[in-house]
């Protein structure tokens, strides 16, 4: 029926260059997307759909946006890389710390992958210390010291982690579960001699949605501070989502390091680590701890991130894209209510997800005892009626400023079908 789905499996690894795509835990063919315009997604084989996946977050302002197509034109006509430092790169730099009161000094990258990994390395080089402790079910991309217990992606796969990391690796990584005060003082109690830095998602965003407990965060500053590690917060997918800055600008707990991607780049590849400027200044060449990136700073990517952080500025679409979100999840409550669904959808600013059972999960333990069939046919029902969900119960859904209240009023038609089952 899909021609495409045989010709990927054949010369790409399960069809796709990134494991979600794959459709592996809702099952069913995966999509292959044509186009994509605003808030729709169109495939090849000709569905238009209503798009809450959005590239896993990068789109907050829609597909193709005119005004990020044009500057990554104008961009390419002067040429799409030199590996020699731009006038765009200081602009996007002095953006970043401009809107981030705690970051003075921030590098480019070009993913939130190397990000992370990137600020793992300072504070390891900055403390000389190894450990580094995360949460289960925060992603925090696929170097081999993360990939332990690490939510969405990996969750849909049977093992927590991966083969091909080594023990010593995964050794170095203590794992304890989110909003767990007390767990997490026990891990630095016993390793805060050797604990480099707290890594974690502020709003984690990578096992559907888990709201921080109060003070959670202002608890892993603590204990950071009294332990000597650093906090890192990973903001790939928080960052300029909730506010034009950091979600850390809204929060009482400063981190140390801050981490971007996603929406920064606009759509195209990229990673930003920053902080500190003592911290960030123990990278090379005017520090020891090596980092470096043909590609860093590429011109197109830099042009894209700075025409969507420029009209994310003028817009300031904050306060409306959460009160709209707030409204449309209240609606799916109720269709879901008046069917007898038990479902519980957590939301924040543009973001949402829905989990089957009672009460909203606080950790990964209790995403995990949501019903996964109810999702996988719910998520069936919504493609059929031209809506598309982030292909797993793990990940979060979102909404762009495309997303209009008459976008919206469609998809709650689809959600009112599919959640009849
Ligand atoms: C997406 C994500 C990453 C990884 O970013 P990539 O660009 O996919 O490498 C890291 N951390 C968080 C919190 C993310 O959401």
């Amino acid at each position: 029926m899909n021609s495409f789905k045989a010709r990927s499996q054949s010369v790409i690894p399960g069809g796709v260059n990134s494991p979600v795509r794959a459709f592996q835990s809702v099952g069913g063919d995966p999509l292959f997307a044509s186009r994509a315009a605003g808030p729709l997604l169109y495939s090849t084989d000709g569905r238009e759909l209503i798009d809450f996946c959005l590239s896993f977050g990068p789109m907050i302002l829609g597909h193709a946006d005119p005004e990020v197509v044009e500057a990554i034109q104008t961009a390419a006509t002067r040429g799409t890389s030199y590996a020699v430092t731009t006038e765009a790169e200081i602009e996007m730099a002095e953006l970043l710390t401009e809107a981030i009161p705690s970051m003075d000094k921030v590098r480019l990258v070009n993913s939130g992958t190397e990000a992370v990994m990137t600020a793992l390395r300072i504070a390891r080089g900055a403390t000389g210390r190894r450990k580094i402790l995360k949460f289960s079910g925060c992603y925090h991309g696929h170097t081999d010291g993360m990939l332990v217990q690490a939510g969405s992606g990996v969750a849909g796969i049977a093992s927590a982690s991966s083969a091909g990391v080594t023990s010593e690796c995964a050794a170095d990584t203590l794992v304890t579960p989110y909003n767990d005060f007390e767990a997490a003082s026990a891990a630095v109690r016993e390793h805060g001699a050797d604990l480099a830095a707290i890594v974690v998602e502020p709003i984690a965003a990578n096992m559907g949605l888990v709201l921080p407990e109060p003070k959670f965060l202002l608890h892993l500053r603590e204990l950071t501070e009294k332990a000597g590690a650093l906090l890192i917060f990973d903001e790939v997918i928080t960052g300029f989502r909730f506010t034009f800055g950091a979600f850390a600008n809204l929060c009482c707990a400063k981190p140390d390091l801050i981490t971007l991607g996603k929406i920064i780049g606009g759509g195209l590849p990229i990673g930003a680590v920053g902080g500190r400027a003592d911290l960030m200044d123990h990278l090379a060449p005017t520090g020891p701890v090596y980092q470096a990136g043909t590609l860093s700073g590429n011109p197109l990517c830099v042009a894209a991130g700075l025409a969507t952080l420029r009209k994310l500025k003028a817009l300031d679409p904050y306060a409306a894209l959460a009160e709209r979100c707030a409204r449309f999840t209240d609606e799916i409550r109720g269709l879901a209510k008046a069917k007898g669904v038990e479902v519980s959808i957590p939301n924040d600013g543009s973001l949402f997800s829905m989990f089957f059972r009672g009460s909203e999960p606080r950790n990964f333990d209790e995403v995990q005892q949501s019903d996964a069939d109810a999702f996988v046919r719910m998520f069936h029902g919504l493609l059929e009626n031209g809506v598309y969900l982030p292909p797993s119960a793990f990940e979060t859904s979102f909404l762009s400023v495309r997303h209009t209240d008459a976008v919206l009023e469609r998809a709650l038609e689809a959600f009112d079908r599919a959640l009849a089952f």
